[in-house]
């Protein structure tokens, strides 16, 4: 891979500028990185909000993690509770960046139990809505009360399309695409494009996919040896995981370790999937794959977080979850770059939330949607589920 990467062993310099004291909760075990233009420096590790196991993170914090990332609806609402009950002690040592899914800012601050959030992100899916004039509208109107300081860009479809839009705005001073292994190739342009325009990238869902970790530690050292990822956020959801990640920083990615991630990714490229929304375009029916995949692999089988897999699958349309018709369909199947089979996927998603939910029972959708036949996928395409 070519692009902004420093290469196997090399050094960040960025993470070697301000002193201890410039930089807020310094602990000499973490390493920091600017936050592009934005002044700031923050943790090369920071905290994701999904899991949100207090003790853990209070420990993170304590060995110098100073970015938390949450959302209102993360576990249904209990993510951003209990972060606002650790920062009654904590507030002054991290940056809080809060996505925009909130009943209104001012709830979401009385519950982090703050004044204002360091970054507002800004959760959007199509290059047109980041590009929404009504954002640096919002964005404005509440810098100016206090609430928010930096805007951000958090995006999990449409990933490229919509970061690249995004950076191309001008307006945000950080985005947050999902950057698991195949997306940190296929994203090597717009990370260098953020890095040029002082752009901070906060990393997310890096570890999809990933079984181990040491593959996820080795992974960590990846994503650090490109200079144009600030921090990787990530739920910790352990002490020893906090740790393993912590002492990952010390060393550089080595040629070995390098080796058997190209490898890793290239064996479980079918199972892996960006979030680029190709197969989407490819659908008739424009069935929200991605997010489906997304609920079950991440949000279920990975994060064990049903509640917000039942959630986000019940928010897509039951016309846009797919169905038995699908088996006769399959056009996606020939866009997906890795690969990945879908229809497979989709139906083993309907028959667990169908499983999962008795109100999914109730609400069920109708399988006899018209579809027109598609080709068959190309041979070694698909793989299995
Ligand atoms: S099989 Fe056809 S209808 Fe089903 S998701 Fe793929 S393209 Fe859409
Ligand atoms: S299933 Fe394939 S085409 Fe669809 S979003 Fe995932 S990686 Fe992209």
């Amino acid at each position: 891979m070519g692009g902004v990467s420093l290469g196997v062993g090399a050094k960040n310099s960025d993470s070697m500028s301000p002193t201890g004291a410039q930089i807020l909760n310094f602990n000499s075990a973490m390493k920091y990185r600017p936050m592009g233009n934005t002044g700031l420096m923050v943790s090369e590790i920071s905290l994701g909000g999904l899991v949100m196991t207090e003790s853990v993170h209070r420990y993170a914090i304590e060995h110098g993690v100073n970015l938390v990332h949450v959302a209102w609806d993360y576990l249904g609402g209990q993510a951003i509770r209990a972060l606002g009950a650790g920062l009654k002690s904590l507030r002054d040592r991290v940056y809080i960046a809060l996505k925009d899914d909130y009943p209104s800012i001012d709830e979401a601050l009385k519950v982090l139990n703050t004044d204002h959030v360091d970054f507002l992100m800004f959760n959007r899916h199509w290059a047109f809505s980041a590009r929404d004039a009504k954002i640096a509208e919002t964005f404005e109107k509440l810098k100016n009360q206090g609430k928010v300081r930096f805007a951000g860009l958090t995006t999990h479809g449409m990933v490229k399309e919509t970061t690249a839009a995004g950076i191309r705005t001008g307006f945000y001073n950080v985005i947050m695409p999902v950057l698991n292994q195949p997306n940190l190739e296929a994203m090597d342009e717009e990370l260098r494009l953020a890095r040029q325009r002082g752009i901070g990238v906060m990393a997310m869902k890096t570890m999809k996919g990933l079984r181990g970790l040491d593959r996820e530690t080795a992974y960590l050292k990846k994503m650090l040896s490109n200079a144009a990822v600030t921090t990787v956020t990530k739920g910790i959801g352990s002490f020893d995981m906090f740790d393993a990640y912590l002492e990952a920083l010390k060393e550089p990615l080595s040629s070995a370790e390098d080796r058997a991630l190209y490898r890793y990714a290239q064996q479980n490229r079918s199972s892996n999937c960006m979030m680029c929304d190709d197969c989407k375009q490819a659908c008739p029916l424009g069935v929200e794959v991605s997010t489906v995949l997304r609920s079950k692999d991440y949000y279920y089988d990975q994060m064990r977080d049903v509640e917000t897999a039942l959630r986000t699958y019940r928010q897509i349309p039951l016309q846009k979850v797919g169905d038995e018709a699908c088996r006769l369909c399959r056009k996606c199947e020939p866009a997906c770059p890795n690969g990945i089979a879908i229809v497979e996927r989709l139906l083993a998603a309907r028959e667990v939330f169908t499983r999962a939910s008795s109100r999914w029972l109730v609400d069920a959708p109708n399988l006899s949607a018209p579809l027109t036949p598609g080709p068959s996928p190309p041979r070694g395409r698909g793989g299995q589920v």
